[in-house]
């Protein structure tokens, strides 16, 4: 999108680390792109404030070696992505450069100041035309697809464009570059504009055509604790915080691999400095359990580079969500997982510290709230031009400094989000995996996901609340187990904590280490869901504490061990029959 008017120059006058103050002549306005030229080198940066003929710019990249007096180009555009076929198994940085071919020219070692074109200008895609000359198109309109890995990719009338649009000419099925001109469409004042498969969008501007509408739809995860306990909605937003080490990058892996979703775009904020390093090594190589397909093909990547500031990990986020957008008005479902949110949000605070803005708590800026809630917002289903739905789902993980969740991003992501799935360093440290919290955890969809499971299993939603009852009961005994021990608890309490000892290693856990537990379908675990429901009606009538506890480990590996079994819905109706046998004997 080319700003009109825009003819900026000047030079860098001063410097604080990656931002700039560069005065300047000419035109330019907020959010502007800028390139500061070093020697041969050229450096992206965006223009963050204005004041006089003084703007303020953050650079993208390694600020080394800037002097005062370098020459600065204003470019006339914002921050931009690219849109057009090729973006699925692409792997990109913040400014949309595709890493690997970066990579490819200089080396493992990205070196700064290298930007390449996003998507391939050369390679061809089978085109199918499905408008025809005549028609009236508005935004978004689709003249036609290309295939792109398992997606119909919709070739859309760009989102900049704005008013009604007839189409006066379009090629007929053929293969084409994104360049090359597919149709000709005029608009309302009578003036003509070819387009091809390429469109750019400014990433800081939400992408979206259509009627927003309340999500209904279930995002299966194959995690019990989320499909049962916590489930998501296609839409929907979620977060996971949590400490160090407990689990929230493995979660996210495990969702991005499982989650019933078309597309999914991953927004690696660099946690620590190998972990990107170790998705791109990783993930180009795992296979789809379900399809036998790469992962990748069904994947967009965003990784920040370590060579970077941490400017680009904001860029990085808005990258990801605005190509996220972009495949949801193709009418299907997308899920944008971003690790970690925190360190996005250590960003805006280091920026607005050198922009000496006052700060807020903890010194985030006060702004902080209103940029993560207009971040989730970007999510939710939306009813197209052509009545088709789509749906984006924003996942994010917070790393709240020695997990304490009262810390400003923590608070203003969980005031915003759908589902709440707190990890716990306790859980992880006492190997409970996936170490989500169900005593602090909470979603707003279980009874929308509830009308699609009661099909399933009558009373669904309400045996759901029984067993969180459970939970908490049980941990409430067992804490008091903990000070009075056995001996002063009474049976049928032993028997409630007992019981949700059960639900907790048998379902809540799930190694995501096994091939056969770490996806388990809804089917399955519904199946697993009656089975341990039908134990819990049953009445126990212990004699001695031992006794109870002894029966129910029996009961816990018996039933422990069906989950690293191929499922079989007969070998739960089996353990169903050799449990009620067993209980006669007691
Ligand atoms: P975080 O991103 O919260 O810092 P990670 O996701 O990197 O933490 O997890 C740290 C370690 O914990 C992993 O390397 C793995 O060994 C273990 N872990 C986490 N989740 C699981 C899981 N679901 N099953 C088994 N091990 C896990
Ligand atoms: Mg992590």
């Amino acid at each position: 999108m080319k700003l009109e008017g825009s003819t900026g120059s000047g030079m860098v006058v001063a410097a604080l680390g990656n931002l700039m103050e560069v005065e300047f002549q000419g035109d330019i306005c907020q959010g502007e792109m800028a390139m500061i030229h070093l020697g041969n080198l050229k450096l992206a940066a965006e223009v963050i404030e204005i004041a006089g003929n003084i703007a303020k710019i953050q650079v993208f990249e390694d600020t080394r070696g800037i002097k005062l007096g370098c020459p600065v180009t204003f470019l006339g555009n914002l921050l931009q992505a690219e849109l057009a076929p090729g973006l699925l198994t692409s792997i990109f940085d913040g400014l949309q450069n595709p890493l690997e071919q970066v990579a490819s020219v200089s080396g493992l070692f990205l070196s700064r100041g290298v930007y390449l074109p996003p998507l391939d200008r050369k390679r061809k895609w089978g085109f199918t035309p499905v408008a025809k000359i005549g028609d009236s198109l508005i935004r978004g309109d689709s003249l036609g697809w290309v295939p792109e890995e398992r997606c119909k990719h919709q070739i859309m009338l760009p989102f900049s464009y704005l008013g009604t649009y007839k189409v006066v000419s379009i090629v007929s099925s053929g293969s084409y570059t994104i360049e090359e001109p597919l149709a000709t469409v005029i608009d309302s004042n009578g003036k003509e504009h070819t387009l091809n498969m390429l469109q750019k969008w400014p990433i800081k501007f939400p992408l979206r055509q259509g009627e927003k509408i309340k999500p209904s739809k279930m995002m299966e995860t194959g995690l019990r604790i989320l499909d049962t306990q916590f489930p998501l909605l296609k839409g929907g937003t979620f977060a996971s915080p949590g400490p160090f080490g407990a689990g929230k990058t493995v979660l996210q892996h495990h969702l991005s691999k499982y989650s019933s979703v078309d597309i999914v775009v991953i927004v690696a904020c660099g946690e620590r400095a190998g972990e990107v390093v170790e998705v791109l090594r990783t993930f180009p190589h795992l296979i789809d359990e379900k399809t036998n397909e790469p992962l990748i093909k069904r994947t967009v990547m965003i990784c920040n580079t370590s060579s970077m500031p941490v400017s680009a990990r904001e860029a990085s986020v808005y990258m990801g969500i605005t190509i996220a957008e972009y495949y949801r008005q193709m009418g299907i479902d997308i899920l944008l997982l971003a690790d970690s949110t925190s360190r996005w949000a250590q960003a805006m605070r280091e920026m607005s510290g050198r922009l000496e803005e006052i700060p807020g708590e903890e010194a985030f800026p006060a702004y902080l709230a209103s940029r993560i809630s207009s971040f989730y917002e970007r999510a939710g289903a939306v009813r197209l031009n052509n009545q088709m739905i789509g749906s984006l789902t924003i996942g994010g993980t917070v790393s709240p400094a020695g997990g304490n969740f009262e810390e400003p991003v923590t608070q203003a992501t969980l005031s915003i989000v759908g589902a709440f799935l707190g990890l716990s360093k306790a859980r992880s440290d006492a190997r409970r995996y996936p170490a989500i919290d169900p005593l602090i955890s909470w979603t707003k969809y279980l009874d929308q996901v509830g009308i699609e499971l009661e099909k399933k299993l009558p009373g669904w939603t309400d045996k759901v609340k029984r067993i969180s009852r459970i939970l908490r009961e049980g941990d409430e005994i067992g804490k008091r187990m903990e000070v009075v021990g056995e001996e002063g608890t009474a049976i049928e309490d032993m028997v409630t904590y007992l019981k949700s000892e059960l639900y907790e290693i048998c379902y809540l856990q799930q190694n995501a280490f096994d091939k056969e537990d770490s996806y388990c379908s809804l089917d399955r675990q519904i199946e697993l869901f009656k089975l341990l429901h039908e134990i819990y009606n049953l009445s126990f009538h212990f004699d001695s504490h031992d006794e109870a506890r002894a029966y129910f480990l029996t009961l816990q590996s018996e039933i422990k061990n069906l989950n690293y079994l191929p499922f079989r819905q007969d070998n739960y109706l089996l353990a169903k029959k050799a449990i009620e046998e067993k209980i006669k004997m007691i």
